[in-house]
């Protein structure tokens, strides 16, 4: 079945066999990023390492934000290279949750917001006009009309339904392989940012500028 909204342009970010995209390196934070003390940075790691492309994820994240079965606020995408299929590769295609948005700042009605207590990039659809301003301004391609609401949305880390009852979002919650790590990186303590202090992991295309609040753990070759 086509999907009505694509990643077609954020597949040119990835190279044919490659995540590695912008480097992070151990620990969470950079100084250019948003870093309040007093207000979280929430944040997704997705390990490559542990995917198995199983898409629950996907699924999950349909159901629990009514996203209609054509459309999808986040892909699982198989990025294995065809010369090695052993070598099973899979890659998260989602909303980045910058922290400096740029779907933000085209917003006309202030539809499409970042939410001012937990700093989420998230929308109001009563107040979208579907303009699409937001999708065009959206450098990662992950933004879409949903055709049931005729309003614009991204993956907002399930803000009005998991994360308004304090639960984590779907995607996390369904995945058995823990290739989903959901947090704040503002509190040292997390989880996500114990991860991130012993793997690598890296932003996707961090040269746009919108300092992307997810972060990817690549594939790491065991063996020879
Ligand atoms: S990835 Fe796109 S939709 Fe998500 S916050 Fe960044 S600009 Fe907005
Ligand atoms: S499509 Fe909706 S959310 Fe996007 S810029 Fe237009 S009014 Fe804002
Ligand atoms: S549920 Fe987990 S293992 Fe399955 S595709 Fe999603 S991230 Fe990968």
């Amino acid at each position: 079945m086509e999907q009505t909204n694509t990643r077609r342009n954020f597949l040119k970010y990835l190279g044919a066999s490659s995540l590695v995209l912008g480097t992070v390196g151990h620990g969470s934070q950079t100084q250019e990023e948003e870093s309040s003390p007093k207000k979280p940075h929430y944040g997704m790691i997705f390990d490559q390492n542990k995917c198995v492309g199983c898409t629950e994820c996907e699924v999950a994240c349909r159901t629990t934000n009514a996203v209609p079965k054509t459309q999808a606020r986040l892909y699982v995408q198989n990025k294995t290279n065809p010369a090695t299929p052993m070598e099973k590769r899979y890659t998260r295609v989602s909303c980045q949750q910058c922290v400096d948005a740029p779907c933000v700042n085209v917003c006309p009605t202030n539809a499409c917001y970042k939410d001012e207590k937990t700093g989420i990039v998230t929308m109001n659809t009563k107040d979208c006009i579907a303009c699409k301003y937001c999708i065009v301004a959206c450098p990662y391609d992950v933004r879409f009309i949903n055709h049931e609401t005729k309003s614009a949305e991204n993956c907002n880390f399930c803000f009005n339904t998991n994360f308004a009852k304090n639960e984590e979002p779907a995607c996390v919650q369904a995945c058995k392989y823990k290739a989903l790590v959901f947090g704040d990186l503002n509190d040292e303590a997390s989880y996500i940012n114990q991860l991130l202090h012993v793997k690598d992991a890296v932003r996707m295309k961090p040269s746009f500028g919108t300092q992307p609040s997810l972060r990817y753990i690549p594939i790491v070759k065991t063996g020879v």
